[in-house]
């Protein structure tokens, strides 16, 4: 976790400025055991001049990988097979991820778990509604943050996933499911938030090379110390106007229950969030939602729905409420339903913007890293 929070802090401290430099030295590096998937056309482009092809030659590699779902280069049968043959030896893969299991809820919400080339699993969901499909995507591997009611905070970080990885979540979905993702939520496993970079990367990849609107992208954190404003300065400088809603897990409406609930928060006070919060809509002019999901008996009193009100009041905010999926590890409750609409009708009476969402795929283990946890343990087992 200490590894993490360096990261993160180096990160928006030094690269704001070299950020343009990285994507001109992105196609240099572009030489072995590299992945095309991520890549824009212009980017194809100019990997295919370098290559010795024409340009066309990458338009045809970027509507192959990203419209016709090719998984291997071998697939893309219009590229002249000697250079086919030649970029394989280099090393050079489109860089998609094996399935390992596909689990449909009775709600037809899927549940997908992929494997990476160094062995280790990432669980992706695709919540279907008459007039939306939405894929709930992973930024890292595991989750250093530990939220208590959080399946994958229970086993740590192994990593942060790249670009490919990313990206491959969602044309997976829209392969499995034969059909067009319209909302990409960054709220499976991991903090986005210590893995921006390729969080944003993959937000252009998605908008521009998948055709997802970047309205109708979500980035959730439960706040990394000090970054917020730092986010709006690179997203700008990343994707011009920002327009993905950032939702902050708030999930207490006071510092002493949020940080029993959530470790991490120790050092990040709920006074500074909330201050870091404001600063990143003036910066963006996006309203800020804010995530809360209702512990049966814990933070679900109405005592906690007239804090919530408070801290939130004249902002330019939304508040969703959620109600807890249990997992085995973690005595949570899910609240009664009465609870929740009567937590519900206090914010509202109190003039904040509120909305529920509904829980998905209940009977199948919907809870963040549920899935992919129980895969670990029947991989151990045999
Ligand atoms: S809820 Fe999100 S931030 Fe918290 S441990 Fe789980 S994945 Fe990490």
């Amino acid at each position: 976790m200490g590894n993490d929070w360096f990261y993160c802090i180096s990160y928006f401290g030094t690269e704001i400025g070299t950020w343009l430099n990285e994507l001109v030295t992105k196609l240099l590096h572009l030489s072995s055991n590299s992945f095309l998937l991520g890549l824009s056309s212009e980017d194809l482009e100019e990997f295919a001049r370098r290559e010795g092809e024409q340009a066309f030659r990458g338009r045809q590699i970027h509507e192959w990988i990203y419209q016709r779902g090719a998984k291997d280069l071998d697939s893309i049968t219009v590229l002249p097979k000697k250079w086919r043959d030649s970029l394989q030896k280099k090393g050079i893969k489109i860089g998609r991820l094996d399935e390992i299991e596909r689990i449909v809820a009775q709600d037809s919400t899927l549940k997908l778990l992929k494997g990476t080339v160094d062995g280790e699993i990432i669980e992706t969901v695709g919540i279907p509604t008459d007039k939306r499909l939405t894929v709930c995507v992973s930024s890292q591997i595991g989750c250093p943050m530990g939220c208590r009611f959080c399946a994958t905070g229970k086993g740590g970080l192994s990593r942060s996933l790249d670009v490919n990885e990313i990206v491959d979540q969602v044309i997976s979905v829209r392969e499995t499911m034969n059909r067009r993702p319209t909302h990409v939520v960054f709220m499976g496993m991991g903090e986005p938030l210590l893995n921006i970079r390729n969080v944003l990367d993959s937000i252009e990849c998605l908008t521009k090379d998948i055709g997802i609107g970047q309205r109708k992208i979500t980035v959730s954190t439960v706040g990394i110390p000090d970054t917020l404003p730092d986010l709006a300065k690179l997203a700008q400088e990343r994707l011009g106007r920002v327009k993905f809603t950032l939702a902050v897990s708030l999930h207490a409406p006071n510092q002493d229950l949020r940080k029993s609930i959530i470790p991490s928060a120790s050092a990040y006070p709920i006074t500074s969030l909330l201050k870091d919060c404001k600063r990143y809509v003036e910066l963006t002019g996006r309203r800020v939602s804010f995530e809360y999901i209702l512990l049966g008996g814990l933070n679900d009193k109405d005592i906690h729905a007239e804090q919530l009100a408070n801290l939130v009041r004249g902002f330019q905010s939304h508040v969703n409420l959620i109600a807890y999926n249990p997992i085995t590890e973690e005595d949570f409750k899910r609240p009664s339903q009465s609870r929740l609409n009567s937590f519900r009708e206090l914010l509202e009476n109190k003039g904040v913007a509120v909305s529920v969402r509904a829980s998905r795929g209940r009977d199948k283990d919907a809870a963040c890293g549920q899935l992919r946890r129980q895969q670990i343990d029947k991989m151990n087992i045999n």
